[in-house]
């Protein structure tokens, strides 16, 4: 039986990497794969159809339900409110961030959840360890998709400082990742780079020397701290966006990307799920 680690690294572009030159991220072995019958490629549910092998959507959790669920408690406070007062209220969103009580985060229902290879292997008695992973156990990862929301607009030295406090925590989180490496057979992370700073740099040279530096940057630092030391162990690494990025049209892209260090065919995010069974297995 090989182990597996599985990196997640949210909006990688394919075809940036391919240009920028990131090798190490992208391996031996890769490629692009279709995510485009998702149809509002919003990283949550993404993440979510990647780990069950299906669209979610088509299961009811779809962009509505999902955030009408991260809303827990709130959601029936929030529809009231929405009848009541029509127009957006941004002080009261401010708030409610303050107050801790909006956090974005999301996780699938139950029944959803249960078919994510995640809890299939942990089911069979592997030993699982998930770090933030967007739809089945993130704690995080909202509180930046808020803050990279309200800064659009800011000026390139406040979204500057919160990209480098988003590399900080990423740079700790691939430290616990490595960690986790020494005793558990399935290990899967999660980063929110590079996409909130494709987000917020997308529109001039200056973005594009930016994002470039990132890139570099995230190969360099996912090498070193996690990749080196899962290859000295023997592990299968899969590495995988849930979408690329548009940078000409400041949007998602329908297309994702992967990387390997052996031969695989992925050629849309319902074949994850089953080609990860099947290495486990081996
Ligand atoms: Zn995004």
């Amino acid at each position: 039986m090989s182990k597996i680690l599985i990196l997640g690294l949210d909006g990688l572009d394919y075809y940036l990497s391919k240009r920028w030159n990131v090798k190490h991220i992208l391996q031996r072995f890769n490629g692009t794969f279709d995510v485009s019958d998702i149809s509002i490629l919003y990283t949550p549910l993404i993440w979510s159809s990647i780990l069950c092998g299906y669209n979610v959507e088509k299961r009811g959790y779809n962009y509505n339900t999902a955030v009408k669920k991260s809303l827990g408690i709130l959601g029936v406070f929030y529809n009231v409110k929405r009848k009541i007062i029509k127009k957006r209220t941004p002080f009261l969103r401010t708030m409610l961030i303050k107050l801790g009580l909006l956090k974005a985060n999301f996780i699938m229902p139950k029944d959803l959840r249960k078919d994510s290879f995640l809890e299939i292997l942990k089911n069979k008695g592997f030993k699982v360890y998930a770090l933030e992973v967007p739809g089945y156990n993130e704690e995080l990862n909202g509180k930046y998709r808020l803050k990279m929301h309200d800064i659009v607009t800011a000026k390139i030295s406040i979204k500057k400082k919160f990209i480098e406090c988003v590399k900080e925590d990423s740079l700790r989180r691939l430290r616990e990742i490595s960690f986790a490496l020494e005793g558990y057979d399935v290990v899967m992370g999660y980063l929110p780079l590079p996409d909130l700073a494709h987000h917020l740099f997308y529109h001039s040279i200056k973005s594009k020397i930016f994002m470039y530096g990132l890139y570099r940057w995230l190969d360099s630092v996912v090498y070193t701290t996690l990749l080196k030391k899962a290859y000295e162990l023997g592990f299968t690494v899969i590495i995988l966006s849930d979408h690329g990025f548009l940078m000409e049209r400041n949007t998602h892209s329908p297309y994702a990307f992967w990387s390997s260090n052996i031969p695989l065919v992925i050629k849309t995010y319902k074949d994850i799920k089953n080609q990860i069974l099947k290495i486990i297995r081996k």
